[in-house]
């Protein structure tokens, strides 16, 4: 779109819901509403910040004759876009920013739960106390080959709990065919997804009405402490709730549970310290400690590296993090795949 005279008369504001966020080398517009992000230069998000109360004219005539013509295409970039709108001066203040406050009534809203041959604990009293904390999502592991029938009375003891989604990743047992998977997910309707590590075939099962990806079998053994996902760009994830809870906490570890094959209590599975076992303790008991719960505020603002990425608030990374006292901040000792200095991802990336 080419921007016209009576535009640059005109004064600029940002859509609420477009919030630039400034990397080291690039800028990314998160476009909260349309669940989607543009990669921007970081000179135009210094622009939207620097120009708010000023017409695009009175902007261009400050700018150099060198940087016109860039700042000109980037109005029509962010017009084109819909990521700002045109307005007299007096609407300026009629559009507040949305509050990036985070609240949950939950004090657990996710939780893993491991389970083995030697496993002591009783998965059904986990699952009634998880439910009294408000947990909504649960990932349940299992490590020994189980058959069929164990899982159907696994998720009969999760039924009518309030959970919404359970993910199921189980080692894999002959009686874990995909046509069973498949009536099994179509009976237990709160199945979000179910992967069969350690099979002798690879394999995908798509759901056949919203064609997500629902059944997986796949040969690479899950092992005792460690996720199963590792950070990448296909778990980032854009929303109003999802920024303001990564600007107030840490998308991974905030308000999250894990509970070990022997019954110990982590902040998540791949984390090394526990915090009690569920034999001897409430789980409210154990998540309740002021211990506990100081990584659920380790923000990607105060972190090392990620704090220069632009990708923070959307980047829903399961690294276990440490406090790092020497440098008052947050790090990781696993590098990211994604380095901010360069803007570039070791293997493919967005
Ligand atoms: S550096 Fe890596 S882990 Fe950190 S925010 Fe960026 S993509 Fe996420």
């Amino acid at each position: 779109m080419r921007l016209t005279e009576a535009d640059k008369q005109s004064y600029f504001a940002l859509h609420a819901c477009c919030i630039p966020v400034k990397g080291m080398t690039r800028s990314i517009m998160y476009d909260l509403n349309r669940k989607d992000y543009q990669y921007i230069p970081n000179a135009m998000t210094d622009l939207l910040h620097a120009n708010k109360h000023r017409t695009i004219a009175e902007l261009l005539n400050d700018v150099g004759e060198a940087d016109k013509e860039t700042a000109v295409e980037y109005f029509e970039f962010l017009l084109e876009h819909e990521f700002i709108f045109l307005c007299p001066r007096n609407d300026l203040n009629r559009f507040p920013p949305i509050s990036h406050r985070f609240e949950t009534p939950s004090l657990i809203t996710n939780a893993v739960v491991d389970l083995s041959l030697a496993s002591a604990y009783d998965p059904e009293s986990v699952f009634i106390q998880l439910a009294e904390l408000g947990c909504r999502d649960i990932q349940i592991r299992t490590f020994d080959a189980c058959e069929l029938l164990f899982y159907s009375r696994l998720l009969d003891s999760a039924q009518e709990k309030g959970f919404k989604s359970i993910e199921l990743l189980a080692c894999y047992h002959p009686s874990l065919l995909p046509d069973k998977l498949i009536r099994f997910v179509n009976q237990y309707k709160f199945t979000a997804f179910i992967l069969v590590h350690g099979a002798p075939f690879k394999r995908r099962i798509q759901d056949a009405v919203y064609e997500m990806h629902l059944i997986q079998f796949e040969p690479v053994q899950l092992e005792h402490g460690k996720a199963y996902r590792q950070t990448d760009c296909s778990y980032f994830s854009i929303s109003p709730k999802i920024l303001a809870e990564a600007m107030n906490h840490h998308l991974y570890f905030n308000r999250k549970v894990a509970i070990d094959h022997l019954g110990f209590v982590k902040n998540a599975e791949s984390c090394t310290g526990h915090f009690g076992n569920v034999t001897t303790h409430l789980l409210k008991e154990i998540v309740e400690q002021t211990d506990f719960q100081r990584i659920w505020s380790a923000r990607k603002d105060d972190t090392r590296v990620c704090k220069d990425c632009e990708y923070r608030y959307m980047c829903v990374d399961n690294r276990p993090i440490f406090w790092d006292e020497h440098n008052a901040c947050w790090a990781h000792h696993e590098p990211c795949r994604y380095d901010p200095s360069r803007a570039l991802w070791q293997h493919a990336g967005p």
